[in-house]
C-alpha cells in the first residue's frame, strides 16, 4: 500500500473531521553541499481532538514537520491540506495554538497583551481579547502576574504563559515543539499537565514533540521520526495514516 493510499484510509473512518492531511511530504533545508533532507516522503492524517506525541531524536525532523504542519514552512515536494482548518493557518492566527520549545513572548508587551495578542490579530474586541487573556492566565495559575513584563518571569512561569496564549483563542489543533524541553521536572510536569488538561477540555487535537519518554506515554498515540521518515510507534486512537512500518527504509 503506498502511504497515499495510507493517508486516504484515515479518512475512512467515519468519526473523525481531518483537520489536516499530508501526502509524500519532503522538505529540503539548504543547497549543494550544505543541503539536509529533513523529511523524507511524510504522509499522514491528523484527525479532529487525536492526540499525537511526537518523538524521535535531535535533528530526526520534528520541528520540520511541525512548522509544515504549522503552515509556517511549505514543503520541498508533496501536498499539505488542512481541510478541518478552513485551509492553510499561515496568516490566520487564532486557528492553531503554537508552543516552541525556548522563550517565545514579545519582550515590550506586558503577559496579559502577550496573551491577547493572537486575539486581537483575530479581530477580537479589545475588551474581550483582554478578559478571555485573563481567563487564560486564569487557567495556567498566572492571573496575578499579568502586568509583569516577560523579563521578570521564570523559565516555567513564562511557559505557562505561552500555554496560556495558545489555548486563550481556543483553537482547534494546538502544536507544541518540545514544550518541556528548557524546564526542570517538576515546572515540565506544570507544563505538560496544562497543556494536555487544556486539549481535553478544548477537545483541540494535540501534536506534541519531545524527548521525554514519560510525557510521550501521556499520549494515545506516537509518531516516531527517524531520519526525516514518519512511523506510527503505537496507537490507541483513531483514525491515523502515516505510512505502514513496512514502507519505511533506513538510510
Ligand atoms: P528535530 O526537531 O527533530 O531536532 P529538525 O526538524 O530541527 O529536527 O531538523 C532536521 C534536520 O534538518 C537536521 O539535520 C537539521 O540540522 C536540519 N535543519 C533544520 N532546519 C534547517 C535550516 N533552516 N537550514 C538547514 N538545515 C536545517
Ligand atoms: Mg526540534
Amino acid at each position: 500500500m503506498s502511504t497515499t493510499d495510507e493517508a486516504r484510509r484515515g479518512s475512512a473512518a467515519p468519526t473523525a473531521t481531518e483537520l489536516i492531511r499530508c501526502s509524500g511530504l519532503t522538505r529540503v533545508h539548504g543547497r549543494g553541499p550544505a543541503k539536509v533532507t529533513a523529511l523524507r516522503d511524510v504522509s499522514c492524517v491528523l484527525g479532529a481532538g487525536m492526540r499525537v506525541a511526537l518523538t524521535g531524536p535531535s535533528g530526526s525532523g520534528k520541528s520540520t514537520l511541525l512548522h509544515l504542519l504549522a503552515g509556517l514552512d511549505r514543503p520541498t515536494s508533496g501536498t499539505i491540506e488542512w481541510p478541518g482548518l478552513g485551509g492553510n493557518p499561515f496568516g490566520r492566527p487564532g486557528v492553531v495554538g503554537l508552543v516552541f520549545q525556548g522563550p517565545s513572548l514579545l519582550p515590550p508587551l506586558d503577559v496579559t497583551e502577550n496573551v491577547a495578542l493572537p486575539l486581537l490579530l483575530a479581530h477580537a474586541a479589545a475588551g474581550e481579547a483582554r478578559e478571555r487573556a485573563l481567563a487564560a492566565l486564569r487557567e495556567v495559575g498566572l492571573h496575578g502576574l499579568g502586568s509583569r513584563l516577560p523579563e521578570e518571569l521564570s523559565g516555567g512561569q513564562a511557559q505557562r504563559v505561552a500555554v496560556a496564549r495558545a489555548l486563550a483563542i481556543e483553537p482547534k489543533l494546538i502544536l507544541a515543539d518540545e514544550p518541556t524541553g528548557q524546564l526542570d521536572s517538576a515546572h515540565a510536569q506544570e507544563v505538560a499537565d496544562l497543556l494536555l488538561g487544556a486539549a481535553t477540555r478544548l477537545g483541540a487535537a494535540l501534536v506534541l514533540a519531545t524527548h521525554d519518554k514519560a510525557l510521550a506515554d501521556r499520549l494515545p498515540i506516537r509518531w516516531r521520526v527517524a531520519n526525516g521518515r514518519l512511523e506510527v510507534a503505537s496507537t490507541t486512537g483513531t483514525p491515523v495514516g502515516p505510512p505502514a512500518a513496512g514502507d519505511r527504509t533506513e538510510d
